[in-house]
């Protein structure tokens, strides 16, 4: 029989998780579909659902339904309850099983291709998203020693900062965490200050009415910082531009978002993903779609 996994979101049309995820199941000759699966909010809970037959192993969860699905499934692991968002749901038997690969696809990339160390650093987050969430809490987990958030919304970025101030209490992890308003001079001296600056906001993103924008201009960036941004088409975006032009270290999201889809991969089949193989897949298909 064969069996199927999908990424559920909306919209779905530059998602490039099938092309990277077919080439890994087909790598290991598995009689198993990736598809796409665009699913509008009224029907994400009968979706959900489908997981639920024996043919479904699971599901990668995608923008905007991180958060609900959290609600909609049967278990949910220490991780992802923290975070507060599931981006992979496996179906055991029937039960669905949720977890959140988002943070460690981060922090792999962050050692293992930018080959930073976050231990006692500081870092400025800016967005306040679920993927600022996966991203406040992973840099947390790491032991960083200063961690603002930035975000258009002041409210999200002070609920943020809030719950991750509440986890540091909580497990004695000493670290400044503050909430900053959007593009104001308490923006410019955090960031002037840090090492690391992660753009986990949508801006720059190839297909949105802000594809131009960059979060930050070129005279705030540090020379000496690693400037990460989580948007991955383009591979280059306005941020990553501008942190070259003034000197600094860059990092895109193609290299998460592969690390996080391996770990997913490894939670439906049980076997290490091939990530050679899903790498060149990956950027063969944004080269299709023009990333
Ligand atoms: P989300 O929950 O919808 O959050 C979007 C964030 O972007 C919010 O902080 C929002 O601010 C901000 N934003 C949107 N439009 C803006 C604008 N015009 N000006 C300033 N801020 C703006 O989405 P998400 O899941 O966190 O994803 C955020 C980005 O990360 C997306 O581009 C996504 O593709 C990327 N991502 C990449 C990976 C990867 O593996 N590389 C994984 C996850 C996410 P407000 O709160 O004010 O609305």
């Amino acid at each position: 029989m064969t069996q199927f996994i999908g990424v559920i979101g909306y919209p779905l049309k530059h998602s490039v998780s099938p092309d990277f995820q077919q080439a890994a199941l087909d790598y290991y000759k598995l009689d198993i579909r990736y598809e796409a699966w665009e699913v509008k909010a009224a029907d994400l809970s009968s979706a959900i659902n489908r997981l639920r037959q024996p043919q479904n192993l699971g599901a990668n969860i995608t923008v905007p339904y991180k958060e609900t699905t959290l609600r909609l499934i049967d278990e949910v692991d220490d991780f992802a309850s923290l975070v507060g968002a599931v981006n992979t749901v496996v179906n055991r038997h029937g039960k669905l099983l949720g977890f959140n690969t988002d943070a460690h696809g981060f922090i792999k990339a962050l050692r293992d291709d930018a080959n930073f160390e976050p231990e006692n650093k500081r870092a400025v987050i800016l967005g306040a998203g679920g993927a600022a969430r996966a991203v406040g809490f992973a840099l947390l987990e790491e032991k960083l020693s200063s961690l603002i958030i930035a975000n258009r919304t002041l409210a999200k970025a002070e609920s943020l900062a809030g719950l991750l101030a509440k986890h540091a209490a909580n497990n004695k992890i000493s670290a400044e965490i503050a909430a900053v308003p959007w593009q104001s001079s308490k923006v410019t001296k955090a960031v002037e200050n840090c090492q690391l600056i992660v753009n986990c906001t949508s801006l720059g993103m190839r297909g949105s009415s802000y594809e131009e924008e960059s979060p930050l201009a070129s005279d705030l960036i540090p020379k000496d910082a690693l400037v990460y941004d989580l948007v991955y088409n383009p591979s280059e975006t306005p941020l990553l531009r501008m942190a070259q032009k003034a000197g600094a270290s860059t990092i895109g999201g193609l290299s998460m978002l592969v690390y996080q889809g391996a770990a997913s991969f490894k939670l439906w089949t049980g076997r290490e993903a091939p990530l050679d193989i899903m790498f060149s897949a990956a950027k063969q298909a944004l080269t299709k779609i023009g990333g």
